[in-house]
């Protein structure tokens, strides 16, 4: 609720709001393929029963099973992280690790599976290795090389030894296989160039569109709330006093002769004391107030849950440390105030910014410099 000079957060870069969407979009996309990689082999084992080693497949299903596990395991912790402890420095490492640890078991496996002398067994595990590596593309584009690391490792162990074999069929296979990798290989990095523009283009979006937003709020001279944010604001804690029921207190505040500071010294030194009266009135308030600058050299503070008394003095104070500020060349700086109360559900918010607006005019009329309670 406070000023908007207070809001603005320190944002981290763009690179590393994209590096952070990247990480969330591999954490989105690649979950089912733990299960999806363990059931391939187990299919594949499944449906070479009969030509496989079978304690070669235990053994290879207990290894998949066991790095399965520890990347569920790994998923579990990052669905229970904080968002904030999502960061591609704790969590990128720790993924890459996992996926080439399963990855390698799976095309080491395989490989050890292959039957030197059963062709169709060596096109049905070249089959499924093929399957693996598209689905990589479709799991990890957001980053190319674990893409690329996951595809080399499941593929290409089976496809190098085929490229060895006697036989020229499976010389054709080996080589069909290099053939469809390239054009894979090829669209990983324009996915994974396509995801990144795109993450950037909506950061540079929300950005931009805060900016602007910030702007539109923004009085340019002293960087308070202007009138419209002011009265977005206002209205926003007005309602909330009326579902707590607490009072609501209004300041109205004017600077005394200010057009006479604008003939004497100039306009731009009036500008430099609006200025610093800006500063002097975000540095005097809590964040639950809301404050801006309604217009030329008057400012409004609305106070929640604030006796009058307590109001009264707040005003004391700040017409105290106007008084105070020295302001070279401008001398003898002083403001009037005008200080209401109601409870929400007594008076709308216009009648309570009036009645205070008709007690500052109480306090011009009794020799400014001060400040005038609403009757
Ligand atoms: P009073 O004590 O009765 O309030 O006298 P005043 O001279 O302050 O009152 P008035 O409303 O007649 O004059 C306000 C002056 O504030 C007029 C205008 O030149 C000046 N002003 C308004 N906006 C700005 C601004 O952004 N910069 C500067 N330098 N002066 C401004
Ligand atoms: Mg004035
Ligand atoms: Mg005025």
């Amino acid at each position: 609720m406070n000023g908007l000079g207070r809001e603005q957060d320190q944002e981290c870069s763009i690179e590393e709001q994209v590096r952070t969407d990247r990480l969330h979009q591999l954490f989105r996309q690649s979950f089912t393929a733990i299960f999806g990689s363990y059931l391939a082999a187990a299919m594949l084992c499944w449906l070479c029963w009969d030509r496989f080693d079978h304690s070669v497949m235990v053994a290879w299903l207990a290894l998949l099973g066991l790095s399965a596990l520890l990347r569920v395991k790994m998923f579990m912790d990052w669905f229970r992280c904080p968002n904030s402890e999502r960061t591609p420095s704790r969590w990128e490492r720790r993924y890459w690790w996992t996926l080439t640890l399963s990855a390698g078991i799976w095309g080491a496996g395989a490989l050890t599976l292959m039957p030197p002398d059963d062709r169709l067994s060596q096109v049905l595990v070249i089959l499924f290795t093929v399957g693996m590596s598209v689905s990589a593309v479709s799991c990890y584009s957001a980053y190319r090389y674990m893409t690329l690391a996951s595809i080399g490792l499941v593929l290409l162990p089976c496809t190098v030894w085929l490229l060895f074999q006697p036989s020229s069929m499976q010389l054709g296979v080996a080589i069909a296989v290099l053939v469809f990798s390239t054009f894979v290989v090829s669209a990983t990095r324009k996915l994974s160039d396509a995801l990144e523009k795109a993450f950037r283009l909506t950061r540079q979006m929300e950005r931009a569109h805060h900016i602007s937003n910030l702007a539109a709020q923004t009085d340019e001279l002293t960087g308070l709330m202007n009138r419209r944010a002011f009265f977005e604001r206002a209205h926003l804690l007005y309602a909330q006093c009326r579902h707590h029921q607490q009072p609501l207190c209004a300041l109205m505040l004017d600077m005394d002769h200010f057009k006479q500071i604008n003939d004497t010294y100039g306009h731009q030194a009036g500008d430099q004391v609006l200025r610093q009266i800006g500063g002097v009135i975000n540095a005097s308030f809590r964040k639950a107030d809301v404050y801006g600058r309604l217009g030329g050299e008057e400012f409004a503070v609305l106070l929640p849950d604030t006796s009058l008394e307590a109001a009264r003095e707040i005003a004391e104070q700040l017409v105290k440390a106007i008084s105070n500020l020295a302001c070279d060349p401008v001398h003898g700086l002083s403001a009037s105030l005008g200080v209401a109360f109601a409870y929400a559900q007594d008076q709308d918010l216009h009648g309570l910014m009036n009645t205070a607006d008709k007690a500052l005019y109480r306090a011009k009329a009794q020799g400014r410099n001060q400040v005038a309670l609403a009757e």
